[in-house]
């Protein structure tokens, strides 16, 4: 959306004096107040537009930019830092303008009986600190799923005051510097600049007995056991989140979250690759050149798996539906038999004659791969 002209949004003239600019908005501001017109975006956008407009009119240096470039000495804010900048806050939301306009406005509502103030205000203080926590598991817990219990240490509400950080009994009151509302303002020029109220950290409550446990913070520190259930299918590296499992907030405010980072312990001899599971299986040369049948271990027992006459090592066998359910339920991945064909060492001399006899018998012809480089080799050299 183009952006309005400032002095067209305002109503006034290019040499409008500034006595005449601050009426105009005032009376402007408030017509489209967010407080006097709930849930209405349009007027909410107007607000927003306004305060805009008179941020950068009634500031003799941003308008004179303003009156030179236009909107373009805004847009250049960004880059070259010669724009007047520092609009971010007002898009952010009505809450954005009510830290600094509504103190501005807020007798004037007041005595209309506008909306509430302090709605921003929060139950208790801080919300919680989300954690982050690892957890080992085997191979085959991950591929069937678990439950585990973890032990961490977390801060969680105390059970004497049951979080709220006042002695049993007590209630926490109004905090007498803020009225209630967690912040207070002061004046600077025009605008009145709120922050949280130092009193009572912005949370409007004060507490004249604390919990003698906590000492009125609301929370103590525990070694917190947390059982977790580990979907099967589950990978190294994969998060599971735990809503409000972690740090309690302060005085009765939401708790964090907890994330638990899943890492598979190595197995002997099974790897993974997504939702199969790969596992390499030695071979004698025998086995290979006749074919045999040879045990191979899977997740749920061992199975026989043929070995036809004449594999040549490194060959993989997919052996279906062996490996991992999938994290969707959807199926099962395989297991990947690769065969390693291990040559025989420390021959007897027996052993030897009679593998020196066999070459005798089949030469270059039971072995066409050898056969064929070599007789790609001689061509290469003539
Ligand atoms: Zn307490
Ligand atoms: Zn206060």
């Amino acid at each position: 959306m183009a952006k309005r002209d400032y002095y067209e949004v305002l109503g006034v003239a290019r040499n409008v004096s500034p006595e005449d600019l601050k009426r105009a908005y005032r009376k402007l501001a408030i017509q489209f107040h967010p407080d006097k017109n709930p849930g209405d975006k349009a007027a909410e956008e107007k607000f927003k537009e306004l305060s805009e407009a008179y941020e950068v009119l009634s500031d003799p240096k941003k308008k004179q930019m303003y009156d030179q470039f236009g909107h373009a000495a805004n847009a250049g804010a960004a880059g070259g830092g010669q724009g007047f900048g520092g609009f971010e806050g007002f898009g952010a939301g009505a809450g954005g303008f009510n830290d600094i306009f509504g103190d501005i406005f807020g007798d004037i509502f007041g005595q209309m009986g506008g909306g509430p103030r302090g709605g921003r205000r929060r139950r208790g203080g801080r919300p919680g600190n989300d954690i982050r926590t690892t957890v080992d598991i085997t191979f085959e817990e991950a591929a069937f799923g678990t439950e585990k219990v973890i032990t961490i240490p977390k801060t969680v509400a105390c059970d004497t005051c049951e979080g709220s950080g006042a002695k049993p009994g007590t209630k926490p009151v109004t905090c007498s510097q803020c009225g209630g509302r967690g912040e207070v303002s002061f004046q600077q020029g025009f605008f009145a600049i709120s922050q949280p109220c130092p009193r009572c950290a912005g949370s409007g409550e004060m507490i004249q007995d604390p919990c003698a446990s906590c000492r009125g913070t609301g929370q103590t520190k525990k070694r917190t056991q947390i059982s977790l259930k580990i979907p099967a299918g589950i990978d190294s590296g994969q998060k599971l989140k735990l809503t409000g499992e972690g740090e309690a907030g302060e005085r009765g405010a939401m708790a964090g979250d907890l994330y638990v980072v899943v890492n598979i312990l190595p197995h002997d001899f099974f790897t993974r690759e997504d939702s199969d599971v790969i596992c390499d299986v030695p071979i004698t040369f025998t086995q290979a050149a006749i074919g045999s049948e040879i045990e191979v271990p899977t997740l749920e027992g061992k199975v026989t798996m043929k070995v036809p006459a004449g594999t040549q090592s490194h060959k993989i066998f997919r052996l279906k539906n062996k490996g991992i359910t999938r994290l969707d339920q959807r199926g099962r991945g395989d297991q990947l038999v690769r065969v390693l064909i291990e040559t025989p060492s420390k021959l007897s001399s027996e052993q030897k004659e009679l593998l020196r006899k066999f070459d005798e018998l089949g030469g270059d012809s039971s072995n066409p791969l050898h056969h064929r480089f070599f007789e790609k080799v001689k061509n290469f050299f003539g």
